[in-house]
C-alpha cells in the first residue's frame, strides 16, 4: 500500500513594530517581567485599544509580496478562553476577514524542481503573556511583557507532501518576511515559530485524511524532525486497521516523538465574535499601492537577477539571495572587485565556513566587503595563488590589517615573472638529475616531485600554472 502525506503549516512571525498592536507599551523582549505592560495589556476596566497602524502596513507587505488579495475590509474578532496569562478573557484576532487571502509562494526542493504553495490568508492577532513556572517554588508567576505583541499568523493551504517541502516552505517564509523587515526571524526567542497540520492517505484518494496539529515548533530542524516522525505514526496506525485522531500533539525533541497533548482545548468553542472595541479596517486602493511602491526587491526578483547581471548558476544564485544581509555583501564584493565568479565563490566558500565555525552573522563579520573585495582584485591581478589568498584572508580574519598591508607585510607576492620561474625551475632540474631520468623514460608521476620541489623554493609563491608549463617544456 501506497501512503500520500499532507501537511499545512500554520506559522507566526512576531512583527517588528516598537509598540504593541493595541497600545503604546514597548514590544521589545527581555524587560524584567511585568515592566512592559500598560493599563490596555493589563485589561485594566475600560481602557480601549487602538489600532497600530505600522501592523497594517506589515501585513499588507507580506500580502503584495506573496501575490495575495488584500481585503479592502478587514474585522478584528474575539477569541473567547480563559487562561492566566490572558487578562481580558479573549484575544483579539482577525477571523471571518483576514486582511491578506489567497496567496502563493514557489519553494525550492533539494534536487532542483519548485512547487508552488498557496497560503490560504495572513491575519493579524496580538500575542498573549507568559506563565512562568521557575521563577517561584511551588508557584507559578505571570509576565504581561508579551501581551499584546503583535502577530501575523500565516496560513499555508495544505499543499506539501513531506518534511522535506515543509522546511523548505518555512525557509521560503522566513527569508521573505526577514527581506520585508516586518520581522527578525529569531526563532530561538520565538520570534518566528510555526505548527504543523499533518493527515496521511492513500495514494490515488482525493478526500483528506484526519489531521493531527504539532504545536510550537521553533526551529527547521524541528519541524522537519517531528512531521517525519508523525506522518510514519499515522501511517503505522492505519496500516495496522487504526483510526488516526483529530488532536493537538506536542514534539519532544529529546525523545524524538510526538505525543498526545493533555488539553482541554480540544473542546473549546472560542464564541469568535467581531470587537466592538474596534473599528472595521477600511483600506484604499491608494494606501495599497503607496505600499506596493515601498516594496524592497524580493528574493525571486534578485536572484533572477543575480543570474544575469552576474552570470551565476542558479544554486549560487539561491544561496546568495536567501539572506537579504548576504545579497547585500555580495553584491559590494562583486561590484568593488568586479569579480562575480570570485566574490561568489568566496562569500559562499571560505567567508560561509569561517562565518559558521565562528557563529556569527554576515553583517559581523571581521572581514568587510571591501576587504574581501581587494583581496579577490589581487588574485585576479595574480598578486597572490589562491592558497596565499587563503592566509591573506586568515590574517585579515584576525584583524591584523587590511589584505594590501597583510601581503606587504608578509613578503606574500606571487613570482609570475617567467625569467624568474625558469630560473628557479633550472635550478631544481639541475639538482636532481636521477629524477629527470626517471622522468624521460617515461614515470610521469614523478612531475609532481618537480612541482612541489619549485615551490618549496619559492615558499610556495611561485605562480602553480607558469611553473607547471615551464617544466613542461623543459623535462
Ligand atoms: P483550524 O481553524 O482548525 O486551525 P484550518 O482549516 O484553518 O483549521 O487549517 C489549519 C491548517 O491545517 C492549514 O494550514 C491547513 O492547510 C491545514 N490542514 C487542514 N486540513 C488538513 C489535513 N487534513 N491534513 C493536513 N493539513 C491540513
Ligand atoms: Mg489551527
Amino acid at each position: 500500500m501506497m501512503w500520500e502525506a499532507v501537511v499545512g503549516l500554520e506559522i507566526h512571525a512576531q512583527l517588528a513594530t516598537r509598540s504593541k498592536i493595541f497600545s503604546g507599551a514597548p514590544a521589545a523582549a527581555g524587560a524584567e517581567p511585568n515592566r512592559q505592560a500598560c493599563a490596555i495589556d493589563l485589561a485594566l476596566p475600560g481602557v480601549l485599544p487602538v489600532l497600530n497602524a505600522e501592523v497594517l502596513r506589515m501585513a499588507v507587505m507580506f500580502g503584495l509580496a506573496t501575490n495575495a488579495e488584500i481585503a479592502s475590509r478587514s474585522v478584528f474578532a474575539r477569541k473567547n478562553y480563559f487562561y492566566p496569562d490572558l487578562p481580558k478573557g479573549y484575544q483579539i484576532s482577525q477571523y471571518e476577514l483576514p486582511v491578506v487571502k489567497r496567496g502563493v509562494v514557489e519553494i525550492a526542493l533539494d534536487d532542483g524542481p519548485t512547487k508552488r504553495i498557496g497560503i490560504a490568508r495572513a491575519h493579524l492577532e496580538e500575542d498573549a503573556g507568559k506563565s512562568v513556572h521557575d521563577a517561584f517554588p511551588g508557584e507559578t508567576g505571570v509576565d504581561l511583557n508579551r501581551a499584546g505583541v503583535p502577530l501575523l499568523e500565516i496560513v499555508s493551504e495544505p499543499d506539501m507532501n513531506s518534511a522535506g517541502e515543509a522546511m523548505a516552505y518555512m525557509r521560503t517564509i522566513h527569508s521573505l518576511v526577514r527581506y520585508l523587515g516586518i520581522c527578525d526571524g529569531n526563532m530561538e526567542a520565538g520570534s518566528f515559530r510555526c505548527d504543523a497540520n499533518v493527515s496521511v492517505r492513500r495514494s490515488g484518494e482525493t478526500a483528506l485524511g484526519t489531521r493531527t496539529e504539532i504545536k510550537n515548533l521553533n526551529s527547521f530542524r524541528f519541524v522537519g524532525r517531528a512531521i517525519t516522525y508523525e506522518i510514519e505514526r499515522q501511517i503505522e496506525t492505519l496500516a495496522g486497521n487504526g483510526t488516526v485522531v483529530q488532536e493537538t500533539r506536542l514534539y519532544d525533541a529529546v525523545a524524538d516523538e510526538t505525543r498526545a497533548m493533555r488539553d482541554k482545548e480540544e473542546a473549546n468553542d472560542y464564541r469568535y465574535f467581531p470587537d466592538p472595541d474596534l473599528l472595521p479596517v477600511e483600506l484604499s486602493p491608494e494606501y495599497i499601492e503607496r505600499i506596493r511602491a515601498e516594496l524592497p526587491e524580493l528574493p525571486d526578483v534578485k536572484r533572477q537577477r543575480f543570474r544575469s547581471e552576474y552570470a551565476l548558476g542558479e544554486n549560487d544564485a539561491r544561496r546568495l539571495t536567501a539572506i537579504r544581509e548576504i545579497a547585500d555583501y555580495f553584491e559590494a564584493v562583486a561590484n568593488a572587485s568586479r569579480q562575480p565568479r570570485l566574490a561568489a565563490n568566496w562569500v559562499t566558500g571560505d567567508l560561509a565556513a569561517a562565518l559558521h565555525r565562528a557563529n556569527i552573522e554576515i553583517t559581523h563579520s571581521p572581514v568587510g566587503p571591501e576587504e574581501l573585495a581587494t583581496l579577490i582584485v589581487r588574485i585576479a591581478d595574480g598578486t597572490l595563488s589562491g592558497k596565499m589568498a587563503k592566509e591573506v584572508f586568515e590574517s585579515v580574519w584576525r584583524r591584523e590589517g587590511d589584505p594590501d598591508s597583510v601581503i606587504a607585510k608578509r613578503g606574500l607576492v606571487q613570482i609570475s615573472n617567467p625569467a624568474a620561474i625558469e630560473d628557479f625551475v633550472d635550478q631544481i632540474i639541475a639538482a636532481h638529475p636521477e629524477q629527470v631520468e626517471q622522468f624521460r623514460t617515461g614515470k610521469e608521476k614523478v612531475f609532481g616531485f618537480f612541482v612541489g620541489q619549485v615551490m618549496k623554493l619559492t615558499r610556495g609563491q611561485a605562480n602553480p600554472e607558469q611553473v607547471n608549463q615551464a617544466l613542461r617544456r623543459k623535462l
